[in-house]
């Protein structure tokens, strides 16, 4: 076990943690939470390891959602955050050899606990969407396939992306907007490619 402190804005907390914990913490603060959780307990100061504003953020968030109000000024991620957390967790584990990950998987089947917590969403303008979808007509503006298949309420199937993120300051805005098949809209919010960026601005400037 170390002794860490966690810091921000000046404001610390010592921490005991695990040796691999300690030594890790940039890049598994977040994957370790739970295990902290269990482990930790204040301490007298000793090795200083400072983690960065947001990580810290996003740790406080996760030790509260096991913790109702053990922090009381959490600033809630974006649930886009939460999402890209979980698919690196994921990353992380299919690293693994499948006979390890299969025994692993296998000695893990418990019930999905349920965790009620605080995120920021933004509140999108359904009639840009609308917009955006009819615009698009059908097809989708980055693999230009026709969407795959016609929705509930007999549309073609295709969602509204921001090439700009909202969480990254983007505008909700039909300048900001195309409408993407599933698959596509998967691959902008995991890869964000460049190219694909260029593609999609293309593809609003050719339909004006
Ligand atoms: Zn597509
Ligand atoms: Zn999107």
């Amino acid at each position: 076990m170390k002794e860490v402190i966690l810091s921000a804005d000046g404001d610390s907390i010592v921490y005991l943690v695990p040796d691999a914990v300690a030594d890790n913490l940039e890049d598994y603060c977040l994957e370790f939470c739970s295990n902290w959780l269990r482990n930790i307990s204040l301490n007298r100061f000793g090795a200083i390891t400072v983690i960065d504003d947001d990580k810290w953020e996003r740790l406080k968030w996760t030790i509260n959602k096991k913790n109702p109000g053990f922090f009381q000024d959490v600033i809630p991620p974006y649930e886009e955050q939460i999402e890209q957390e979980y698919q690196l967790a994921v990353a992380k584990e299919v690293s693994k050899p499948l006979t390890k990950l299969r025994s692993e998987a296998e000695k893990k089947k418990t019930q999905p606990t349920v965790s009620v917590v605080q995120t920021k969403v933004f509140n999108r303008n359904p009639t840009i969407a609308a917009y955006v979808k009819k615009r698009a007509n059908g097809i989708c503006q980055l693999c230009k396939q026709k969407a795959l298949f016609i929705d509930q309420y007999g549309e073609p199937y295709l969602e509204c992306h921001h090439i700009v993120w909202l969480s990254n300051g983007g505008e909700d805005s039909a300048d900001n907007c195309v409408a993407l098949c599933p698959n596509c809209h998967r691959k902008m919010h995991i890869m964000n490619d460049e190219s694909d960026i260029q593609v999609l601005k293309q593809s609003i400037t050719d339909q004006f």
